[in-house]
């Protein structure tokens, strides 16, 4: 089995290690094609304003100067004679939980798989003071990343459908098992904007992600984490709201006369 691995934090980042660990146990046959520097929250974004390099950092290792779907991109055009028979990006240092996905690089980059044909898989690690302060932050991804892939890359995967996969911040022992949950979604409450002024006088701002108010709901994502389960949402990238055709075509006909 041929395995591509992708993330958005950068081709040295401490989760992609883990990663590797993790899809070691699977194939031999592991090829690495990640930004090659931090891209995270650069969603689904395509450079198509500047062109992108490909780096080789080894033997079946790239870096691309460019997105997590440039780097996927690339990965299948450029550096892979064969596709892989699946994609897997990670593993995130942080949640990619409820509708944060549509920011996520790392999600992106499994949507830019399950375009192309490929069944692909996202995995973040979420975190919390206790265990940024422990020397493990991946422990947990660590310890059940194996385990809870078996099933999923053996699944067939519905068309245009990649899965999402939250670890939560808890030790490997302390995490209550798995749950197959539907996406969730968070009160747009996350104005953590920081205005400042650079030292040349000229304001700026700066997004921040560390307080954001989530609504757990019933089997969701958000909620499994917080009760200490690893959650595993399959995701769309068929966006329409089917309940809502028939509504606002009725409307349009309407004002059309
Ligand atoms: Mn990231």
């Amino acid at each position: 089995m041929r395995i591509l691995l992708t993330n958005d934090d950068g081709i040295y980042a401490p989760g992609l290690k883990v990663l590797e660990e993790i899809a070691r146990q699977f194939s031999d046959d592991i090829w690495v094609c990640a930004p090659s520097e931090e891209q995270s929250g650069a969603g689904h974004a395509l450079s198509l304003h500047r062109p992108v390099r490909l780096h080789r950092h080894g033997d079946r290792r790239f870096a691309v100067s460019g997105t997590p779907t440039d780097s996927v991109n690339l990965g299948l055009r450029e550096v892979l004679d064969i596709a892989p028979d699946v994609i897997l990006s990670g593993v995130n240092r942080g949640a990619n939980l409820g509708d944060d996905v549509t920011y996520s690089g790392t999600v992106s980059a499994a949507m830019e798989g399950t375009l192309a044909g490929i069944r692909s898989i996202a995995l973040s690690q979420v975190y919390s003071r206790a265990t940024l302060a422990s020397d493990d932050l991946f422990a947990a991804a660590r310890g059940w990343g194996a385990r809870v892939l078996e099933p999923i890359i053996a699944a067939e995967f519905a068309p245009r459908t990649l899965v999402n996969i939250n670890f939560p911040a808890r030790t490997p022992e302390a995490i209550k098992g798995s749950r197959v949950v539907r996406q969730g979604f968070h009160d747009y409450s996350r104005s953590t904007v920081v205005k400042g002024t650079d030292p040349r006088g000229q304001d700026y701002y700066w997004f921040g992600l560390d307080v954001i108010e989530h609504t757990p709901g019933h089997m969701t994502d958000l909620e499994a984490i917080k009760d200490g389960y690893i959650s595993i949402t399959p995701l769309k990238l068929d966006f329409t709201d089917h309940a809502s055709l028939a509504s606002l075509a009725d409307q349009y006909q309407k004002t059309r006369g």
